[in-house]
């Protein structure tokens, strides 16, 4: 394309990986000894923008939802546009892109659980994981109600979205109403009658893959006693205990577990009645299970009623392996937390093994290797849904590296509309009810209005109370575009 005119620049997706490749670029050196003027439209398929950081990240991690207000900061500037309730795919394809932009940036993230073929997995009462973090997150493409009516709850998988799952159901529901959480998920756990929730890991306590913050968080909730089961560390051989002394991070981890067996031994040598952390009365007990694989959910009527699990160990190559041991827990629902995984897009390649887009350094290649010019990616369509939200910055560099390379060698196509307001005559004249920034500021205050007309259980206001219902979403966003 000609360096004269400015860079038509497209990312689908307003999550962070979006942001910051459009940012990461806005910022980035001359092209060709001239200043880059770049024209960035983020399309987002939902109405508010933010991806997961607000429809994955728990709501009692204000913190990292904060990371937000960086965003916000940068969509506030006014020299990306945004426009949601747009969907790549459905409202605009491949080729009305191309039409409009030079280049386009996939940065789609992903939404959905991974598989975990076992049988009974589809048995009522076994849920996926993300399902459930998109409920509690107040995502407006899911149902407003969650069967929370099982006493005796598994969580698979040793990540740190197995402790948010987990802590999300062992929590109080008016710990809760300190946080954003919208009042259908508030009267949805206030309902339920959890009284026993099991984390199980495949391997042992010096492989899971959590953050020893978040390890700590667990035991934080009022009325929740932590229970180990102390076998599970005996297991942990000399070999392994030495690699845990040597990696900071897993022996901040494992000394928490110890911590919590020491207090549990102790008590039970005393006969005291079991404490939560605050030394109150034990509402739920929150059970941490290692070296428990998968092999069954049991079922009954076409429901969940338990789960089959074959005890493991590692070989002396460090490889894990099935001890022939099986154990049955009576559960009534079963939460997969074993990962996420990225959705195809129409026209786009895409690996299906992985879920992630085809790309060499955020170039979108085809199955034969072939780049497909002006076609990007980012963040965890790129590289699958690992890591947290910072890895998505430096992911951003190299991307747009490319980008800027492929810009200085004359291989970005040049789209033939130039006129930016092209897109939205497009969007309008196919009735797709898009929102833009004005829109979100609008939905943004209201969300903040609701809150501080809302108290928590201390009787203080709430920072913000989300909205779930797509079109009121929509409408409130219109209404203050003057729509
Ligand atoms: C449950 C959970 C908890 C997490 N907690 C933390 C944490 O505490 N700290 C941390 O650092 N990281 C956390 N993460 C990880 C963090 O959320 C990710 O690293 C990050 O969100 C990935 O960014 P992304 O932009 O690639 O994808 P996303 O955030 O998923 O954004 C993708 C965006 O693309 C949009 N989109 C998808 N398809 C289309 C389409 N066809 N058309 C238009 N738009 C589309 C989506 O609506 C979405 O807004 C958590 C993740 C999960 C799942």
């Amino acid at each position: 394309m000609s360096s004269s005119q400015p860079l038509r620049l497209a990312v689908i997706g307003s999550g962070p990986a979006g942001v910051y490749a459009a940012e990461t670029l806005m910022r980035s050196a001359p092209v060709k000894g001239g200043e880059l003027q770049v024209q960035a439209d983020i399309f987002d398929r939902f109405p508010a923008p933010f991806g997961l950081i607000r429809y994955g990240v728990a709501p009692d991690h204000p913190r990292i939802k904060g990371i937000i207000t960086a965003l916000h900061r940068i969509l506030g500037r006014g020299d990306i546009r945004f426009l949601g309730d747009v969907e790549f795919g459905t409202d605009l394809t491949l080729d009305d892109l191309r039409a409009h932009y030079d280049a386009i940036v996939f940065a789609t993230g992903a939404l959905k659980d991974a598989d975990l073929p076992i049988p009974g997995i589809d048995l009522d009462g076994s849920f996926g994981a993300a399902d459930f973090v998109a409920w509690y997150d107040g995502n407006p493409d899911y149902p407003r109600s969650w069967d929370l009516s099982a006493r005796d709850v598994a969580v698979i998988g040793n990540g740190n979205v197995a402790l948010d799952v987990a802590r999300m159901l062992s929590k109080g529901a008016d710990e809760l109403l300190r946080t954003e959480i919208p009042a259908t998920v508030h009267e949805g756990l206030e309902a339920a009658q959890t009284t026993d929730v099991h984390v199980f890991g495949r391997r042992g306590p010096a492989q899971v893959k959590f953050s020893p913050l978040e390890t700590r968080e667990l035991a934080h909730p009022h009325g929740v006693q932590i229970v180990m089961d102390p076998r599970d560390l005996e297991q942990v051989t000399d070999a392994e205990w030495e690699a845990i002394h040597a990696d900071k991070r897993t022996d901040q981890v494992v000394q928490t577990f110890v911590g919590w067996l020491e207090q549990q031994k102790e008590r039970e040598a005393s006969g005291a009645e079991p404490v939560d952390a605050h030394g109150g009365a034990v509402r739920r007990r929150l059970h941490l299970h290692f070296w428990h694989r998968p092999v069954e959910v049991l079922g009954e009527d076409g429901r969940v009623t338990g789960m089959r699990f074959e005890r493991t160990r590692l070989d002396e190559d460090g490889a894990l392996v099935g001890t022939g041991e099986m154990v049955d827990y009576p559960l009534q629902a079963v939460y997969r937390a074993v990962g996420y995984f990225g959705s195809e897009l129409p026209e786009v390649p895409y690996d299906p093994e992985r879920g992630v887009i085809l790309n060499e350094a955020g170039r979108v290649v085809d199955a034969a290797g072939a780049v497909q010019p002006g076609l990007y990616t980012n963040g965890w369509i790129k590289r699958g849904p690992v890591g947290l939200i910072g890895a998505t910055k430096s992911d951003a560099l190299e991307t747009i590296t490319s980008l800027l390379e492929d810009l200085r060698e004359d291989r970005v196509p040049t789209a033939a509309e130039r006129d930016p307001d092209a897109i939205l005559r497009l969007l309008d004249e196919r009735g797709v009810e898009y929102t833009t920034w004005d829109g979100w500021m609008a939905l943004d205050e209201h969300e903040k209005a609701l809150g501080a007309a809302s108290r928590d259980a201390d009787g203080e206001p709430r920072a913000r109370v989300k909205v779930v219902d797509r079109e009121e979403m929509v409408r409130i966003s219109r209404e203050g575009m003057g729509r």
